[in-house]
């Protein structure tokens, strides 16, 4: 046997991978606090500097009381522009990356699987943290910040579209609707309340932590899992959908 063994291996994952040979190409959408990072960056902000009456926005946003869009615009407003280096320096130091995310990114890359970011996290950490992995701009969503006034403003540059009323901030469910369902297999990956409007809309969900809770709720298709390694060995088996 001559040749590239990385490559023909991929055609045989190729041959007899139900999704892959489906003539839906899966497409895959990525969450980025508490899923790609292991825990969440904004809630970890609001921690470390605790800010008076953080507690109750973020407590409404989980109960679904207050949009994400205006509990987090909210709670960075509780902060002044001033912070931003300390801030962004924080979460630079403090976040970890789930195992095997560049596992799953190589796998993408390998089966020529479309991966996109979609993430309710704000510009000045998402794209330092992602930076090491060399995913490209364009497959990256999520919100935009102003440090120009004397407190901190989130810019949402990605808002709902007309098919959603959620106030998403960064609506997940407009990426997703980029791709029709008659012709791609749609996953979304995530772990909480920013992804409970993308999860009813998908053919799979890879959940943990609230939306685990939210998928069984719902009675929404869903794996959970721990690791990135996890998700690749699903994808690599192809079998939920059987
Ligand atoms: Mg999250
Ligand atoms: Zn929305």
């Amino acid at each position: 046997m001559s040749g590239n063994s990385k490559a023909s291996h991929s055609k045989l994952t190729a041959s007899v991978n139900p999704i892959l040979r489906s003539g839906k190409p899966p497409v895959l959408f990525c969450d980025f606090d508490g899923t790609i990072t292991l825990s969440d960056n904004i809630v970890a902000v609001m921690k470390h500097f605790n800010p008076e009456g953080w507690v109750p926005i973020v407590e409404d946003i989980i109960a679904l009381r207050k949009s994400v869009r205006q509990g987090v615009g909210e709670m960075f407003e509780l902060l002044p522009s001033s912070m931003k280096e300390e801030i962004t320096s924080y979460i630079l130091k403090t976040a970890g990356i789930r195992p095997g995310f560049q596992q799953l990114l190589d796998w993408c890359k390998t089966n020529g699987v479309e991966f996109f970011v979609t993430s309710g996290g704000i510009d000045f950490f998402v794209y330092p943290l992602l930076a090491p992995f060399g995913i490209p701009k364009d497959h990256i969503y999520c919100n935009g910040s102003d440090f120009s006034g004397e407190r901190i403003r989130i810019t949402w540059p990605h808002s709902c579209d007309e098919h959603c009323d959620n106030d998403c901030g960064m609506c997940k469910t407009a990426v997703i609707r980029r791709f029709p369902q008659d012709r791609y297999t749609r996953i979304l990956i995530g772990d909480s309340v920013t992804d409970f409007a993308g999860a009813k809309l998908v053919d799979l969900v890879f959940s943990r932590s609230h939306l685990t809770e939210r998928c069984v709720e719902l009675g929404l298709p869903h794996i959970p899992f721990e690791t990135f390694h996890d998700v690749v060995h699903h994808l690599e088996q192809g079998d939920w959908n059987s």
